[in-house]
């Protein structure tokens, strides 16, 4: 007679059941109603699998916000799957720790340059409201990349003798070591300084 395998024989690994919530699941079906076959929509995706960290050894507090994190949504392009939307779900009634975790997200997608749409969580959603929020996350996104644009463009200064870009750089002698200026990108052919006060 063969033998049960007992728990203690058995990984401790078990699958979870639903794998989406009723509320994620009404609203992954209605995203596929709105995106048509524009976009793949795909159900929790890991922060870690969608942006990286620069410089990771100085940023590890980063990486610890982020790393154990996963986006409800990510829309990606049909074709090359690259991520063109994330969706997350407002839990109602969430304790501070979620509202922090909201802004957070909200934040990182930004910054990265991906639109990121909140949906209030519930049974049922509106598809046009839907679309309205894809639009709004994209104008959102526009308006950040072209401040920034704006933004650079006007603090980092021209090379004072050629006219050509600058570029931060640190000082590495030892008079004024650490200090910051803008040098000719030419350097060192370009002899070009700018001083920052
Ligand atoms: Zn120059």
């Amino acid at each position: 007679m063969k033998e049960n395998i007992t728990d203690t024989q058995r990984l401790p690994y078990r699958l979870r059941e639903p794998f989406l919530t009723t509320t994620e699941l009404a609203l992954f079906h209605a995203l596929k109603i709105i995106v048509e076959d524009r976009f793949l929509v795909c159900p929790k995706v890991s922060l870690n699998d969608i942006f990286y960290i620069v410089r990771p050894n100085e940023n590890v507090h980063f990486f610890n916000k982020f790393f154990r994190k996963h986006a409800d949504f990510l829309l990606c392009d049909p074709q090359t799957l690259a991520p063109a939307f994330g969706v997350e779900i407002l839990r109602q009634n969430s304790k501070n720790e979620a509202r922090e975790n909201d802004k957070f997200m909200a934040g990182l997608f930004i910054d990265a340059g991906l639109p990121l749409v909140h949906v209030r969580s519930s049974e049922s959603y509106d598809h046009a409201e839907l679309v309205l929020l894809l639009q709004l996350a994209v104008a959102k996104i526009d308006e950040t990349i072209s401040t920034r644009a704006a933004s650079d463009s006007d603090s980092v200064p021209q090379c004072p003798i050629c006219g050509k870009m600058m570029v931060l750089r640190i000082k590495r002698t030892s008079r004024n070591f650490g200090k910051k200026y803008y040098g000719c990108m030419d350097s060192p052919g370009c002899a070009g300084v700018v001083a920052i006060d």
